[in-house]
């Protein structure tokens, strides 16, 4: 399952790119429907600047009462390190990351960033620290610089201009006759699935976030649009806290760390090298599968 990134003016903006349709679009929905519930406390303070140190101990959430999807979950993610997730279909990878943003509340145990409880800080400003790329990018009909500005809504040109070079996107835009002034979407261009997954990196090179997560595309792309897309994800997670939810074994052997999830929690961590060696559920996984969980 897909996080999906909360648009800062969902009233206004039109959905028209979902890959998976209508099932996509209730998902979305169903977020959105979510939000009510989580609110800033009466002494929410803002968290600025994140270093991004993460702290998960003993968290426990499920969608419903009777089955949690996570229990006793403790993690410790320093700043700056890459950690990937992998492990069965159904297993809490997404669940996990995205208690993060506060997509939902945890339901016992606390989660921190630098120190702080993420639910004594406000929501706003905890998501502004916060980059999420998906397969499913969210698109509204407008220029090409409006949706690579809905990362930094008030980017100068010069701005949009570079997270566009970074994303290797600059020259499919400058030959575009029309540039950052195209429209996109249903009644301008489409985007392919690889531009759309580059659209979504320049966004977070102009958001800049300390903390990052990707959430692999489960997709195909073609193996030569997958090879540039990932090192434009390795460029954009220098120097961050990166979360990988992770289905490619190929994409995440230079993870700091590969954290292996299953219905019983976290099994196993460490390196890809150590993994194999431990001789565990991920040796199992890579002797059995070489490129896909
Ligand atoms: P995948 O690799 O298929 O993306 P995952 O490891 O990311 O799987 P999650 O998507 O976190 O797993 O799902 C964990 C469990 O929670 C599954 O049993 C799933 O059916 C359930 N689940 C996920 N999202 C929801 C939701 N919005 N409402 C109810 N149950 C959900």
């Amino acid at each position: 399952t897909n996080i999906f990134f909360r648009p800062i003016e969902k009233i206004n903006a039109i959905i028209e790119s979902y890959p998976k349709g209508y099932a996509g679009f209730k998902r979305y929905i169903a977020l959105l429907d979510t939000e009510p519930d989580i609110m800033d406390s009466p002494h929410a303070k803002p968290l600025d600047d994140a270093k991004g140190n993460i702290v998960y101990s003993g968290v426990r959430f499920g969608y419903d009462d009777e089955r949690p999807v996570l229990d006793g979950i403790d993690l410790f993610i320093k700043a700056g390190e890459t950690v990937a997730f992998v492990g069965p279909s159904g297993a809490g990878k997404t669940t996990l990351c995205s208690m993060l943003p506060r997509f939902y509340d945890i339901q016992d145990g606390a989660i921190t960033v630098d120190g702080e409880d993420i639910r004594d800080v406000q929501l706003s400003s905890l998501r502004r620290q916060i980059g999420i790329v998906q397969q499913d990018v969210f698109m509204f009909s407008g220029t090409l610089r409006d949706n690579i500005r809905y990362g930094k809504l008030d980017a100068a040109d010069d701005e949009v201009w570079e997270a566009a070079r970074r994303a290797e996107l600059e020259s499919f835009v400058k030959d575009l006759p029309e540039g950052l002034d195209t429209i996109v979407g249903e009644r301008g261009v489409k985007l392919s699935g690889g531009q759309k997954q580059r659209l979504s990196i320049a966004r977070m090179f102009l958001k800049n976030p300390p903390i990052l997560i990707l959430d692999e595309a489960t997709s195909a792309l073609d193996t030569e649009t997958e090879a540039s897309i990932q090192r434009s994800l390795y460029e954009l997670a220098e120097g961050r806290t990166t979360l990988i939810i992770a289905h490619r074994l190929a994409t995440i052997r230079h993870a700091d760390r590969i954290i292996v999830v299953t219905t019983e929690g976290i099994e196993e961590q460490g390196t890809h090298e150590e993994l194999l060696q431990y001789g565990g559920h991920y040796a199992n996984l890579h002797g059995a599968q070489h490129t896909y969980i």
